[in-house]
């Protein structure tokens, strides 16, 4: 730390990122990026927008708005646009969160919600999860704050039903909820419809997972047309062109092709239910994920061998070295080519 770095921040614990490795080529299983390249649509739109970077990108994301509008159902004034769903979350705690309005979420949870919340100096609770990882709803129901659920769960996979999340929601009108859905592509139900009825719901979303752009850093959160426009009074007092040119253009190729998103995303979830089939053959206990991880404890391997084991052999899974979790490991679904891999290098390692 320099002499020069604020007090505020001193104490701040930045969130640590899955290893990106450039070393060696590892079947990466460790960050829940897509296993598929992005649609070919998108990376043509991109590719054109390229040409163009010499001008600022449209602040107000005029044609992913359209597409938005097009393909999600929703209106152009209950949607924004983000660099990363990441970027959506942090201007949901500069928002909605402050002395008055605490911060709640589970203890095992997404790690940057902890993150952001000392980032913007306000105070915040963790609720530990029961021992089976699920929700308490009592702990959420007519209580006051600033409720984060990350739904499905991260990095359990676990999911609260879209009437659960609408008990929380309706208990306590003058308290935001903020469901963050980088899961809900794959399997679970989303609390979008909720929005129109509740003005104290957002739902947050990610390019990142379900639509192949990791890469390209776009996010969004749908909500009533006031809570969306705090929310960009917030986005446009930090950084007005906050999705570049590029990615607006890809967000749009990936919204239009409809067939290549169905086509990854149900193949994800077939995936993951051979691999959850065949992890249990081989001693393992599964949580129950409608996401595109499966997160994994073995009946007699600690988690963190596991780990190890599988790095040794080039395969990459994320292990959290914390009481709650560290017998667990979370592994992205891949490729069935990659999924196969894994179990084969499992079958010997646990031998
Ligand atoms: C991956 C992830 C995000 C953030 O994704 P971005 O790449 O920033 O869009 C947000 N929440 C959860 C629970 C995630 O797993």
């Amino acid at each position: 730390m320099s002499r020069f770095f604020s007090e505020k921040y001193a104490a701040l614990t930045p969130y640590t990122p899955g290893e990106q490795p450039r070393e060696r080529k590892f079947v990466k299983l460790n960050t829940n990026e897509s296993p598929f390249p992005p649609s070919p649509l998108a990376v043509r739109m991109a590719q054109a927008e390229a040409e163009k970077l010499q001008l600022y990108s449209d602040p107000e994301c005029r044609d992913l708005i359209e597409a938005a509008v097009d393909t999600l159902g929703v209106n152009a004034d209950e949607i924004v646009f983000t660099n990363g769903s990441d970027e959506i979350l942090n201007f949901a705690f500069m928002a909605f969160c402050d002395e008055s309005h605490p911060a709640l979420f589970p203890d095992i949870t997404y790690g940057f919600y902890k993150v952001f919340a000392e980032l913007n100096g306000v105070p915040y609770r963790e609720i530990p999860l029961r021992d089976d990882f699920s929700i308490d709803l009592r702990d959420y129901v007519s209580v006051r704050g600033t409720k984060f659920i990350a739904n499905p769960n991260a990095p359990t996979g676990i999911v609260l039903s879209v009437a659960e999340i609408e008990r929380i929601v309706s208990s306590s009108p003058n308290d935001m909820v903020i469901v963050d859905e980088a899961y809900v592509d794959f399997g679970a139900e989303s609390a979008v419809p909720l929005t129109r009825k509740y003005d104290n719901l957002l739902v947050t979303r990610t390019f990142s997972k379900s639509r192949s752009l990791a890469g390209a850093r776009l996010g969004f959160g749908i909500a009533s047309p006031s809570v969306i426009r705090d929310l960009n009074t917030v986005r446009y007092s930090t950084n007005p062109y906050n999705v570049n040119r590029m990615t607006m253009a890809a967000g749009v190729g990936a919204l239009k092709d409809a067939e290549y998103f169905e086509s990854a995303r149900s193949t994800v979830i077939e995936n993951r239910a051979w691999t959850a089939a065949e992890l249990e053959k081989l001693g393992f206990t599964l949580t129950d994920s409608l996401t595109n991880f499966i997160f994994a404890k073995h009946k007699s391997a600690p988690g963190a061998d596991i780990y190890a084991k599988l790095k040794e052999n080039g395969i990459l899974v994320r292990h959290f070295d914390t009481p709650r979790l560290k017998d667990y490991n979370r592994i992205t679904i891949g490729s069935a080519e990659e999924m196969k891999t894994l179990v084969d290098t499992l079958k010997i390692i646990l031998k």
